[in-house]
């Protein structure tokens, strides 16, 4: 009987390479590339060639959808063990929200730190992001220690900050890694540049990564159209858990249910177990319409009208209590009321900033928000793709938030 699921094959490491501008983060890609296409049994990976992976990054549909271009660079290694992807997230402020969709689905981090420059606001405000994004593993690259003279007392003074800033954040260090990426120093393999160093180089820690595994097992289908030339076929991206022809799911976020009659992949006949995978459904009984999410009746999704959220805002504009503004969740868009602000802080010096009833620029609070009609959700945590909205004024995305 044919089926979908939304578990992978061969295990896909996504590591999103962060940092300030300028810290070396594609050299250390390109590095990375350059030493692992060497090794038996490894390749690289054209990008283009790897288009059929579009789903790793996991780009929000709306976005897909709007052919925005997302400055996020790829980059594919097929190595004896796993599939590894390297996601370069651009470091400048201006370009947070390209990190937020970039990195979203990341297994881990690799925090670019410059020796000579050592952590910046830009620093901790995206390893603070990641961790609101659930990446709680990340490894310290400390960069161009050739420019401090390899120097093992300024690399200690900045693993120790290092170390300290992520405490606060919840996030980590899973290894600090002094490193020459220009002339691959601790990239690949451990280097003799600096003998004081006994840890793993970078690429042996991020061996030490686990796939996160997908806990979560329950069918999330958001619908993302429906046509109606003689049988039904519900299109859409299978977000968690596995559907079978015969299952009968129900419609969210109403009761009604309909049962899946044929599944229909495109193209026909490709490889059938693929993570995030489009298919349509042909079904019977209740008709969804684009927004609406099919789960199991035994195990339903959070659907309700009042929620809160951890919201991250990017627009010069505030965001006022009061406003009324455009929610979008995988395929829904929703018309909601913001009702109140609470717990705010600076992504930068992620000082707490006093209670106000706005959201200002690269700030970040709880956000409470009310729908004029039933909104379904997850926790971030269970299914991300459920787990995340984003606020938009007049179609422009200004702020970016996880399910509290
Ligand atoms: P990104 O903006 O973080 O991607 O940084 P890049 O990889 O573009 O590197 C920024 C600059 O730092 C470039 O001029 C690199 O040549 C230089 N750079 C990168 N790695 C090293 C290093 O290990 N040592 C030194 N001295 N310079 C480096």
């Amino acid at each position: 009987m044919a089926q979908i699921t939304s578990a992978g094959e061969k295990p896909l490491l996504r590591i999103a390479v962060v940092g300030h501008v300028d810290h070396g983060k594609s050299t250390l890609i390109g590095r990375i590339r350059h030493e692992m296409s060497s090794l038996p049994g490894t390749a690289a990976v054209d990008a283009s060639v790897a288009g059929n992976w579009a789903f790793v990054t996991d780009q929000l549909q709306e976005e897909r959808e709007r052919e925005m271009t997302i400055d996020t660079t790829q980059t594919f290694l097929d190595t004896p063990a796993c599939r590894l992807v390297f996601i370069d997230v651009p470091g400048h402020q201006e370009l947070i929200q390209n990190m937020l969709t970039g990195a979203t689905r990341a297994d881990a981090a690799v925090l670019v730190l410059a020796a000579d420059e050592g952590v910046r606001a830009q620093t901790k405000r995206h390893a603070l992001l990641l961790s609101m994004l659930g990446i709680h593993t990340m490894l310290i690259a400390v960069n161009k220690m050739d420019a401090v003279g390899m120097r093992e007392d300024d690399f200690r003074t900045l693993e120790e900050s290092v170390r300290a800033e992520l405490q606060g954040m919840a996030v980590t260090a899973t290894a600090v890694v002094p490193v020459v990426a220009r002339d691959g120093v601790n990239v690949v393999a451990r280097s003799t540049a600096i003998p004081w160093y006994q840890g793993p180089s970078v690429m042996e820690a991020l061996g030490e990564v686990e796939p996160a595994a997908a806990t979560f097992s329950a069918v999330r289908f958001p619908v993302q159209d429906v046509y109606r030339r003689g049988k039904t076929t519900v299109v859409g991206r299978l977000l968690s858990g596995t559907i079978a022809e015969g299952d009968r799911l129900t419609v969210c976020p109403g009761s009604g249910t309909l049962t899946v009659t044929e599944i229909r992949r495109f193209p026909e006949g490709h490889a059938p177990v693929e993570a995030g995978e489009s298919v349509g459904l042909v079904v019977e009984g209740q008709m969804p319409t684009r927004g609406d999410v099919l789960a199991p009746a035994d195990d339903l999704p959070m659907i309700g009208k009042e929620f809160s959220g951890r919201v991250f805002w990017l627009a010069a504009e505030p965001l006022a209590v009061g406003e009324e503004i455009f929610l979008r969740c995988a395929t829904q868009s929703v018309k909601v009321r913001i009702e109140g602000v609470t717990t705010k802080l600076d992504s930068a010096t992620l000082d707490p900033l006093p209670e106000a009833s706005s959201l200002a620029s690269m700030e970040l609070a709880t956000v409470r928000i009310s729908a004029g009609r039933p909104v379904v959700l997850e926790r971030f945590e269970r299914v991300p793709g459920l787990g995340r909205f984003v606020l938009e004024r007049g179609g422009t995305a200004c702020g970016f938030g996880v399910v509290a």
